[in-house]
């Protein structure tokens, strides 16, 4: 059982009013705010050790090497990887997947080959594979969804065939919350040889993700949302993959030895690691896993279990609320609309109670479509959040539609 009071004093920002309110901070699948022993690694690095990494002979430099690169083999365990050498430092899920795009895609694709995601991806799920497909005449196919906002699994399998080169996936959906049965599905895509692609960026927050177990070929996700400091995140893949791919940027750090005659590429992870890396990102990024698990990522996700079921059935209470994406397998998302109010006209009388939703699309614009809607009011929990938090929400909701309409 955790102690949420305890948590939340780890959270300085919780501690403030919005509009002469009590914040109340929902918007945590955009990004999720951080404890204090995430602050402090910054701090202290700064304070203490600010130095470039790698290659440096004096004491400061050491440091700043040694911690960068534990906090590399603290993911390796957190997601438990064969290696360090599997966990490549990069900007966000988003470069994850442009990375892979750009390097294992442009070797390995070729006109008339597949790639398949679901029709209720990311964008930064969705563009990077629309701009691989473009450029080597390859198709993006997508597994269509039901009314509950899950993947119709058999359509699935009808779209995988030997053309099927590349499978790519959010493990859970931002926008809706679903948990896709990716284990199955990364089975089913390894039977027609295709690589899966998982795109973790709302897993790692909220629940264990074993590569290993999954066997999955690449992970991304980002450190901004498992509660560390923005422009940092992994890209996990599969030692033997990764080492048959060629190089993303070019620059130091990457380098083995380089001439004008020929240049050789450092050895994994250095390899995608091109120039000064985000060095208190990676440090902040470590900080913020050892959080977690002093938490106890198992008790993360049954509190947030809780938390998910309890506002369900308090907000499927108000008069006119719909909630869109209503899977048996979900994870700390509640996206709702209320009769025909405007998400946008909700979000700015909740922010006037103190409360920090996100409206819009939630960057999963083919997903509206499919939906026939504009947008939603997304309330998304981490496991600072509260009961009590969300019944002001509840009570906050049925107020704005009593005034909008
Ligand atoms: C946030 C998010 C992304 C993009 O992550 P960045 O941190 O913006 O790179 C991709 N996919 C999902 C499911 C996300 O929630």
């Amino acid at each position: 059982m955790l102690n949420i009071e305890t948590i939340r004093k780890d959270f300085p920002i919780l501690h403030q009013t919005v509009n002469g309110k009590p914040l109340i901070y929902l918007d945590n699948a955009a990004t999720s705010q951080k404890p204090l022993a995430v602050i402090n690694a910054i701090d202290d690095y700064y304070k203490r050790y600010n130095s470039n990494i790698h290659r440096g002979a004096h004491h400061l430099a050491q440091i700043a090497t040694e911690e960068y690169e534990n906090a590399r083999t603290n993911v390796a365990k957190h997601i438990n990887a064969n290696s360090e050498r599997e966990i490549n430092f990069v900007r966000g899920t988003t470069e994850a997947i442009n990375l892979v795009a750009s390097t294992y895609g442009r070797k390995n694709l070729k006109a008339g080959d597949e790639i398949i995601i679901s029709e209720m991806e990311h964008h930064s799920n969705i563009v990077p594979w629309q701009m691989l497909c473009e450029e080597k005449g390859a198709t993006l196919r997508t597994i269509p969804i039901n009314e509950a906002g899950e993947i119709i699994y058999e359509e699935y399998l009808k779209l995988l065939s030997e053309k099927t080169k590349i499978v790519s996936i959010a493990y859970i959906s931002n926008a809706l919350g679903t948990e896709h049965p990716v284990k199955q599905l990364i089975a089913d895509a390894h039977k027609v040889g295709a690589v899966v692609f998982i795109d973790g960026a709302q897993a790692l927050p909220h629940k264990l993700v074993d590569v290993q177990d999954l066997d999955c070929d690449f992970l991304g996700f980002s450190g901004h949302k498992v509660f560390a400091g923005t422009g940092i995140g992994i890209l996990y893949g599969k030692e033997a993959i990764l080492e048959a791919m060629p190089p993303y940027m070019g620059g130091g750090e990457m380098i083995k030895q380089v001439s004008f005659k020929c240049t050789t590429y450092n050895n994994l992870p250095y390899k995608f690691e091109a120039g000064t890396p985000h060095i208190e990102g990676g440090i902040s990024l470590g900080a913020a896993l050892t959080y977690m698990q002093s938490v106890g990522v198992e008790n993360i996700a049954a509190y947030e279990h809780e938390l998910l079921i309890y506002a369900t059935e308090k907000m499927q209470q108000i008069e006119g609320l719909r909630i869109v994406g209503t899977s048996k397998h979900k994870s700390s998302v509640v996206s709702f609309l209320v009769g025909d109010i405007h998400p946008y006209d909700m979000g700015v009388l909740l922010n006037e109670q103190g409360i920090a939703i996100r409206t819009g699309h939630h960057c999963c614009q083919p997903l509206m479509d499919r939906f026939n809607i504009e947008g939603t009011c997304r309330a998304s929990f981490a496991f600072y959040n509260t009961k009590e938090e969300i019944d002001v929400l509840v009570k906050a909701v049925t107020k704005a539609a009593m005034i909008l309409n």
